[in-house]
């Protein structure tokens, strides 16, 4: 019997698929949907390492998913599939873990849109465009937020009057948990431990970054909030301001409270602090040619996550390992490293020659008489063909 699940991440102008395996960890095919809307809309899919470009001028969400389908049967795997998983980015306090979703789930789900604008009401038109075309198949939906539910109320909880809580849902939510779930999965299987009894820190440091205290396989804290634009630095979104940011520039520039969200959302992070780009690779170019505004950049990027991930510490009563994952975490060993040198005082020291691997070699970036520090690649993905499955089986 077939084990295939259509893995689905729907946004806003674009649509990324999967058709995976989650018990062999095999992709069959994958690939996006952009630019959807616009003339230069198009698909495309990756398989065997080659790519296929299939134009769909104007194409919405409904044209790709049904191009994306008829792809997927013409190389005959359709049949194939026994389930969709779909990333959902919000589920509120009503889901801490993945669910088969079904009329009543679909309800609950409307009626948290709110706390995600931008992202559960594309999410939600995925998974209608989706189930249109498939009625028979179960669909899935896996939560950015449902790892997060085990943070403790005083992890969670904002200082403002406690009934906003409990009336407007306001408090600490997180993302990046199914990241965070696998790389912590992955970790304790690298340092040869059961998840249930690992203390790890996390940083997942890709366009948009967070950083976690997992303890016991649980989070016990994280550095997104109610939205994902607290904490670090990020790409374009700014991380953590003084709240009285927003009334002092809405005044000095004379613009509204949205434009200033519209600041601190895409203007900001490493695009707003370099001028040049939210791009890591195009800043540490920039910077190995003498940029400062790009070296500046980088430099508040690494001591902040440092400093998150020293503020994380005070959840965990040790650390088993510090796990870099996400493309920078991934990818970038000049930000490992100015990162690692923020945190000698919990006892870390990069090596420079395992830190400078690249590839698929996971595991460690610290000398022997550091702690620990892991590079780690992230599969959220494969993560979500798995609740799936284990749901659907
Ligand atoms: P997303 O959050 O959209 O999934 P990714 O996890 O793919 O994004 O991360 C994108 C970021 O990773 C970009 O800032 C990119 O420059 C950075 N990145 C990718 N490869 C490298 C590299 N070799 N060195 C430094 N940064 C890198």
């Amino acid at each position: 019997m077939s084990n295939n699940i259509l893995v689905i991440n729907c946004g806003s102008s674009s649509i990324k698929f999967a058709v995976i395996d989650p018990k062999r960890e095999i992709t069959s095919v994958s690939g996006l949907a952009e630019r959807l809307g616009e003339e230069a809309a198009q698909v495309i899919v990756k398989q065997n390492g080659k790519k296929k470009n299939l134009p769909l001028p104007g194409g919405d969400h409904d044209q790709a998913i049904a191009t994306i389908l008829s792809h997927i049967e013409g190389l005959g795997l359709l049949q194939d599939i026994v389930a969709v998983g779909h990333r959902v980015v919000h589920g509120g306090e009503n889901f801490s873990e993945s669910i088969v979703l079904d009329e009543k789930r679909l309800s609950q789900l409307k009626e948290i849109s709110h706390l995600a604008p931008l992202h559960n009401p594309v999410n939600l038109l995925g998974i209608e465009t989706t189930t249109k075309h498939l009625p028979k198949l179960p669909q899935v939906a896996v939560f950015d937020t449902a790892f997060h539910q085990t943070m403790p109320q005083e992890a969670f909880l904002y200082a403002v009057p406690f009934e906003y809580y409990r009336e407007y849902g306001v408090r600490r939510y997180g993302f990046h948990g199914t990241s965070y779930r696998y790389v912590s999965r992955k970790a304790a299987e690298l340092i040869g431990k059961a998840p249930s009894e690992c203390s790890f820190l996390a940083a997942h440091l890709g366009n948009g970054c967070s950083a976690a205290a997992i303890y016991e396989g649980k989070s016990v804290d994280t550095s997104m909030g109610l939205t994902p634009l607290e904490g670090l630095v990020m790409g374009t979104r700014s991380g953590d301001v003084d709240p009285g940011l927003h009334q002092y520039l809405a005044s000095q520039l004379g613009v509204s409270l949205d434009e200033v969200m519209n600041i601190l959302n895409k203007k900001s992070g490493l695009l707003g602090l370099s001028g040049i780009s939210n791009d890591m690779r195009t800043l540490e170019d920039a910077m190995l040619a003498g940029d400062t505004k790009a070296t500046l950049a980088i430099d508040t990027f690494c001591f902040k996550v440092a400093r998150y991930l020293c503020g994380l510490a005070a959840s965990l009563p040790y650390i088993d390992a510090l796990i870099f994952t996400g493309g920078i975490g991934e990818n970038g060993p000049i930000i490992r490293a100015k990162i690692l040198d923020h945190m000698q005082v919990l006892g870390f020291k990069v090596d420079p020659e395992l830190n400078d691997v690249q590839g698929d070699k996971q595991g460690r970036i610290t000398t022997e008489d550091s702690t620990l520090a892991l590079r780690v690649q992230t599969d959220e993905e494969l993560m979500i063909a798995q609740d799936t499955l284990t749901l659907c089986s």
